[in-house]
Formats: C-alpha cells, structure tokens, sequence
C-alpha cells in the first residue's frame, strides 16, 4: 500500500484551496504537498494583480467566481487570516459598439445575480477623477497614431474589487494542514521530474533527486508548468490540455497628481489597460497580444513607455508626471483555445486529476475551483458547483467555453 493516498503537486493559491477543502470536508487520507521552491507562492500567485471580478458571459465563469467573491469576502472570518479584501468595483470604459453589447447582456446579469450598474460618460468621469471620457482635448496628430475613441459608457460592477492571493494560499496552507490534524505533510525545495504511468493509471511521481514517491492519486497543480510535467510524464498530443504559458507583466507608479485617485475602482480603459490603488501607489498592467510562448519573465519598462503610457496620460492626463517605481513579470497559464479553465479527473488516465489554464484568472477561482477539485477527488463527482464543462473533454467534443462579449 503506498505511503501517501494523495499527492498535491504546487503550492500556490490552487494547491492550497484543494488541501483546505479536503480538510474542511473531512478527508481521512494522507496527503503529501510537493513544491520545488524554497517558499510557498513563488509562482504565479504571488505576481497576480490579485483582481476579481463576477461580470462574466458564461454561466460557469459567473458561477465559480460569484461563489468564489462570496467565499474571499468571508475568508478573514472563516480562516482567521487576513487578505486585504477590497471590494471597490471594476469599471470596463467601453467605445460605443462593446458598450451597446454589454447592455443587451444586462438581463442576463441580473438573472445571474451579477449586480451591474450602466454608467453614461460623465458618471464614469466622476468614478475616475480627471479621466476624460472624450478625445477632443488629443492632438489629432496624436490620435492619429493611438487611435483613441469616445468612451461610450461604463459597466461597473460594484461586488468586484481586489485582494492578495499570496496571502490567501498562506492561509489555505496553514488552515488546510491544521484541519488534516497531522494526515498531511508539506514538502518544500521538492521538484517532481515525472509521474509515473502504467496502462492509463498513476502510480506515483519520481523526483528530480531520482527519489519516487508512490501515491493512490495525484492532484497537478503546477500552473502554467503543468504542461511540461506531463509531457515528461509521457503524456503528449490530445490528451494535453491546449495551455501554453505567456508572460503577462504589472508596473507600479505613485499616483497622479489628482484629488481623489486613491479611491478609484479597477479601472479598464481603451486597449484593455488597466489600474487600481496599490496601497499608496498605482498598480497597471496591460496584456501584450504579440506575446511569445514562453518561461520568460523579463519586465520590460520599454512597453510601459510606449504601449501603455501614452494612451493613460491622453485618457488621465497627469499620468505623465507619475514615476515607473517596480515592474514584474509572471506566467498566465494561458488555455490557447478558450481562455478558460481545464480541470478535473484525466478522462484517459485513472487517478490523475489537474488545475491549469486558468488565464489569468487563477486566483479569483481558486476558492470554488479547490472545492470542486476536493469534491471529484473524495467523492468522484461534483456536489457544489458543476464544474464538468471545465474538462478536457471539451476539446476532444469541440465545445469549448467562449465568453461572448469581451468586456
Ligand atoms: C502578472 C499576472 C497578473 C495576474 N492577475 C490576475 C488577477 O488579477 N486575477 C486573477 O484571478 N488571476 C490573475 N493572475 C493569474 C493567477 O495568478 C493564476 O491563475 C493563479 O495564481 C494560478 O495559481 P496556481 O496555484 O495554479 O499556480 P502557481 O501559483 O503558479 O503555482 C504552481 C506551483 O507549482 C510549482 N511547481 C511547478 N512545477 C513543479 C514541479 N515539477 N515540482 C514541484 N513544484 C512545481 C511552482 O513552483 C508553483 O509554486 C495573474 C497572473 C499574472 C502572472
């Protein structure tokens, strides 16, 4: 009989919630939590913009983070552990054509509970001080080259917000061992080289120091690496999840010299840039679309300058006097088909379950995401939320999970 019944490969915000779920449904086997770096969080979870938000198009995604922002808010109390939760909005500034798609989505948000307010330019105006709704005040010059619209419209949705999901997976960690009351151990500097297959059923992982661990089952939670383990696991074509990691890269400024800017929501405006309060600072980011597949993380202060600064000071003027302060690269574990999540028990090998694909938002799905994955772990099956759609079968039956209208 092997030493552990289950093996959780990762500790980041996913690893975490599956082993705090387990605990908190009453899981009686032993679990082992292999993770290579010296510390927990070292992966994506601790580079995330740590965003949340419910205003989705798809009943999945709607489900996993509406249950998941319920869960974040209640975390400090049910887990004793802070993760600055702060619910102060997203605001999507939307030209006229996604504006008018985003309003004939209204009522499907209101039957799925997603609160939403409509908002005209002036409103957005006074949510975001010194953002100018208009483009009268560009240089036509200028225009020329950003090729700014009119902002039409903002969707607001005021149950969104941010909190921080390196300190989330600390306190799933912390909270999930002390509920397993001694059954779980965690395992740091620990590299799993591959799994061990045969026949279509798991049979253990071998380390990289040649070590191998036998286990019942193995859970895969290594984030945009998930991939590469299983290649080197052997697994190889279909049965690979269509997940490629792409570098996505956040900078910090100080704020602009604007009354009020400390309280703005998360802001997106044209080219789907992004900003929020960072503590006493301005976090922004923007995803490259001409980004290469790849493990590299350089941050690259020449794309701020030119892809993303000189639309934020046309639409915000006074951005040009805020300083570039930090800047970070980190990994989205990028569904190249779908851009959505692919988890659950391997249809082709037996006791192989696995989390990837997240694209970016990894974090704010992790509290419904590890319960489901605790869920089909002890009981085969989802009993919570539904997360069957997520699987890879989907690819196999092309039906994979688009969001409609991209907001
Ligand atoms: C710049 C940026 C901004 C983001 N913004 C947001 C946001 O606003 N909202 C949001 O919801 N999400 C956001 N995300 C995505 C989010 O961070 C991820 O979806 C989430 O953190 C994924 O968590 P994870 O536990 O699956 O992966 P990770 O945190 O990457 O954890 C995987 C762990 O597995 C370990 N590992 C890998 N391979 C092995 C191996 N062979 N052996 C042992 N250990 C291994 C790694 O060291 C790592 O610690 C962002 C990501 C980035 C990079």
């Amino acid at each position: 009989m092997p030493e552990h019944d289950l093996i959780i490969i990762g500790g980041g915000i996913i690893g975490g919630s599956a082993l705090y779920h387990l605990g908190k449904l009453g899981y009686q086997g032993r679990v082992l939590v292999l993770e290579r770096e010296d510390a927990l969080s070292k992966g994506s979870t601790a580079l995330s913009a740590g965003g949340f938000r419910n205003i989705w198009t798809t009943p999945i995604n709607m489900r996993l983070t509406s249950y998941s922002i319920k869960k974040l808010a209640q975390f400090q109390d049910e887990l004793q552990f802070p993760i600055g939760f702060d619910q102060r909005g997203y605001l999507f500034c939307q030209y006229a054509e996604n504006y008018e798609s985003a309003k004939t989505f209204g009522e499907e948000w209101a039957k799925n509970g997603v609160r939403i307010e409509f908002l005209s330019p002036e409103e957005v105006e006074k949510k975001v001080p010194g953002l100018k709704a208009g483009i009268d005040h560009i240089d036509p010059d200028v225009n020329e080259l950003l090729q700014m619209k009119p902002i039409a419209g903002g969707v607001f949705g005021p149950d969104c917000g941010s909190f921080d999901p390196s300190a989330a997976a600390q306190g799933y960690f912390e909270r999930g061992l002390e509920l397993m009351n001694g059954r779980a151990e965690l395992r740091l500097r620990t590299a799993v080289k591959k799994l061990r297959i045969k026949d279509g059923v798991y049979e253990g992982v071998e380390l990289e120091d040649g070590t191998f661990l036998a286990s019942e089952k193995i859970l895969i939670a290594a984030g945009a690496w998930t991939n590469e383990l299983l290649e080197h696991s052997g697994i190889t074509g279909d049965d690979l999840p269509p997940v490629i990691p792409l570098k996505r890269m956040l900078y910090i400024t100080n704020f602009p010299p604007i009354e009020g800017f400390e309280r703005i929501p998360m802001t997106i405006i044209d080219d789907g840039i992004y900003f929020r309060p960072e503590g006493p600072n301005l976090l922004i980011g923007r995803a490259d679309p001409d980004t290469p597949a790849g493990y590299d993380v350089t941050a690259d202060a020449t794309y701020y300058e030119e892809k993303i600064n000189y639309i934020l000071q046309e639409r915000v003027p006074g951005m040009e006097r805020c300083r570039l302060m930090s800047m970070w690269g980190g990994l989205y574990d990028t569904n190249a088909v779908d851009h959505n999540a692919v988890f659950g028990e391997h249809p082709h090998y037996r006791n192989l379950v696995f989390a990837t694909g997240f694209s970016g938002h990894g974090a704010m799905e992790a509290p419904a995401a590890g319960l489901a994955l605790a869920e089909v772990m002890m009981f085969g099956e989802y009993r919570t939320l539904d997360c069957a759609p997520l699987s890879i079968k989907r690819f196999w039956e092309n039906k994979p999970i688009h969001e409609t209208i991209v907001i």
